[in-house]
Formats: structure tokens, C-alpha cells, sequence
């Protein structure tokens, strides 16, 4: 299947968006995610797909993401190089990238590279839930037991997850008043069905768009995908 590697977000939050090739998730062991599939080990194909992908990039927002469903250590430097010239050209002031934390002590020096050309990168992580049993049990995510505050000393934003068994209320609720009181935002991510044995549970998720989606749909520093997943976001 063709993959749709780029898009304009027009609501809140507003920014371009581009689904980048690296040569693969370090990580790979997340129990709900099959997105690390998308990767390839030859450099010059990527750089490729890459380069044609960032030429749709206007600068309409100027503001980009990048997702490459892994971190963003899995781009080769050329691919770096020619978003940084994206970015340059289209005068693009803030770039977003994702992140496992495995790769957080890399972040300060890709932040120093592109503030050089006075771009600010803003780094996103999948963190899913804060609930360190059930993230690490289940989702198997690869996140020591560490306090909110550790995790945003590395990352700015982060993904949470949910829809799942086991979820409720309460505990997506205290996930979400977790993310807002540590990070500058947070993006909720709906289970959607996929290769994984990770199944959507309708009636959680049919909990969080009665009770939870009404409540926080407007909040500026929230996004929402309903009908998306994260494209694995580190
Ligand atoms: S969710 Fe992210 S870190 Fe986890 S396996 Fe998928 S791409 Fe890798």
C-alpha cells in the first residue's frame, strides 16, 4: 500500500507534516505497533523518497514535523541536511521530530545543529501512558520507571495511547492531566486495528468520545486522532 508521506494539519496546532524513511526503529518492540515496518536499510533509496517527500514542503505554517516512524537518529545525514535546507528556504522557524528514549542523550546536539540556522526543534515521544506497569507490561515500551519530570528534561511533547483493554476513565483522564502539568503538549493517539495482537476496545474508546473527547477536544495544547494511530512515534 502507498503510503500518504505528507499533509497539512489546518486546524490548531497548524503545521505541515511529512512521513520520512530511516533505516529502521531501534527499538521495535512495541506490543501495538506495526509502523516500524516502514524502513529501509539502503541509504541512497531513502534519501530518495526523502528529498521527494520534503520538495512538498511550502512553509505555510512554518512550521514542519517530522515523523519517520522511529526517532530521528534512523534518518541518514543527508536526509538531515536537506530538511535543514527545507526548512532554510522556507523559512521554517520550528521543527518538530520524535523520539524513543533510548536516543534522548543524542537530543542536545540535534537541537545545537538547527538553531544554528535559527530553527527551533521541539522533540515528541511516545510515551503512551504514565502508568510505568501498564506502559511496560503491555505495552512493553521500553521506559524505565522514571518520574514525568526525567522524561521532560529530553522531550518536549509526547504521544499517549489509548482505547486499549484495561484503560478507563480514571486512568486516561489522570494520563492526560499528567502530559499537560509536565509538557508543552500532548497528542492522543485512538488504537486503530492493525498487524499487532493490540486490539481496539470499543467500549473504552467509546468512553473517552463520550466522556473525554467532548471535554479536552478544544483544549489548544491537545491534539487528537481519532481514526489515526501515531505512525510510531518513538
Ligand atoms: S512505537 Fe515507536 S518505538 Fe515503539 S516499535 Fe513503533 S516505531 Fe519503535
Amino acid at each position: 500500500m502507498e503510503l500518504n508521506r505528507y499533509s497539512v494539519i489546518n486546524n490548531k496546532n497548524k503545521r505541515e507534516i511529512v512521513l520520512l524513511r530511516g533505516n529502521g526503529c531501534k527499538w521495535r518492540k512495541c506490543s501495538f505497533c506495526d509502523y516500524h515496518l516502514d524502513f529501509d536499510n539502503n541509504v541512497y533509496k531513502n534519501y530518495k523518497l526523502n528529498k521527494s517527500v520534503l520538495d512538498n514542503v511550502i512553509g505555510i505554517y512554518k512550521v514542519l514535523e517530522v515523523i519517520n516512524s522511529g526517532s530521528f537518529v534512523d534518518l541518514d545525514k543527508d536526509t538531515l541536511m536537506y530538511i535543514k535546507d527545507i526548512c532554510v528556504l522556507r523559512k521554517i522557524h520550528t521543527l518538530h521530530f520524535e523520539c524513543h528514549w533510548i536516543h534522548r542523550e543524542t537530543i542536545p546536539d540535534l537541537k545545537k545543529y538547527f538553531r544554528k540556522y535559527g530553527i527551533n526543534v521541539k522533540i515528541k515521544s511516545g510515551i503512551e501512558t504514565f502508568d510505568y506497569l501498564f506502559r511496560e507490561k503491555y505495552f512493553i515500551k521500553g521506559i524505565p520507571n522514571v518520574h514525568p519530570l526525567e522524561m521532560a528534561k529530553y522531550f518536549d511533547e509526547v504521544c499517549l495511547l489509548f482505547g486499549v483493554k484495561g484503560q478507563t476513565e480514571k486512568s486516561m483522564e489522570m494520563d492526560i492531566h499528567t502530559g499537560l502539568k509536565y509538557f508543552e503538549r500532548i497528542c492522543i493517539n485512538i488504537m486503530t486495528e492493525n498487524k499487532t495482537p493490540v486490539k481496539p476496545d470499543k467500549d473504552v474508546i467509546k468512553i473517552f468520545k463520550e466522556k473525554l473527547y467532548k471535554k479536552y477536544q478544544n483544549y489548544e495544547n491537545i491534539d487528537i486522532l481519532i481514526d489515526n494511530t501515531d505512525f510510531g512515534v518513538g
